[in-house]
């Protein structure tokens, strides 16, 4: 599953293991984005990677990993899906995402060879509406999770309104922010 994780939030996480449960997974690898060439992620790679880390840290089946953090550069969905599988030759990959970054797949570098790299699903939310673009009908899916109208940028305007985002997000994932002080506006 990939997104910027700006911070991680319980919408990420019910999708997830939705989508684990629906096609069977045997695990759920969250990958943080590094430079994504959409949107600037307010937080540092190392942040959003640790808080990532917290957040999954009680399921087995839940990791993290590094490869778009650690790659310098621009992250494309291309590279990413090419090294996750020289990493794990013989795994059958699934790209986890939302409906809005689906819709906008055919926008994303080399897509035709997406397909040929990994099946994917993309997830709904309340208020975006899936618009697919066009692809083999063997390499997409999509999937409803229960409606949890949260977003890492709500969470963020909730932290520097002096708002509580307890039970929007772990509690881990609070205290590391207060630890942190983070999206108070300072850092
Ligand atoms: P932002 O508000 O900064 O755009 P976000 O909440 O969309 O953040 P991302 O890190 O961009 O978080 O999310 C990664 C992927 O997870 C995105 O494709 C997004 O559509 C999807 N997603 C985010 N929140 C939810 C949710 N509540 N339910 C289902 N999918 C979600
Ligand atoms: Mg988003």
């Amino acid at each position: 599953m990939g997104g910027t994780f700006d911070p991680i939030h319980n919408g990420h996480l019910v999708a997830a293991s939705e989508v684990a449960d629906a096609f069977a997974l045997d695990e759920v690898i969250f990958v943080p984005t590094g430079e994504p060439w959409h949107k600037k992620p307010v937080m540092s790679a190392e942040h959003r990677y640790l808080m990532a880390v917290i957040a999954t840290a009680a399921n087995p089946r839940f990791t993290v990993s590094r490869v778009d953090i650690d790659r310098p550069g621009t992250t494309y969905t291309i590279d990413t899906l090419t090294q996750l599988s020289s990493e794990r030759p013989d795994a059958d990959l699934f790209f986890i995402s939302g409906a809005d970054a689906i819709a906008q797949i055919v926008a994303w570098k080399d897509y035709a060879k997406l397909w040929t790299l990994a099946t994917f699903i993309g997830v709904t939310r309340p208020g975006h509406k899936l618009q697919l673009p066009e692809a083999p009908e063997a390499s997409m899916s999509l999937l409803e999770v229960p409606a949890l109208a949260i977003s890492s940028s709500d969470v963020r305007d909730r932290i520097s309104a002096g708002k509580p985002v307890w039970y929007l997000v772990p509690d881990g994932v609070v205290q590391y922010i207060g630890k942190h002080k983070l999206y108070r506006g300072e850092n």
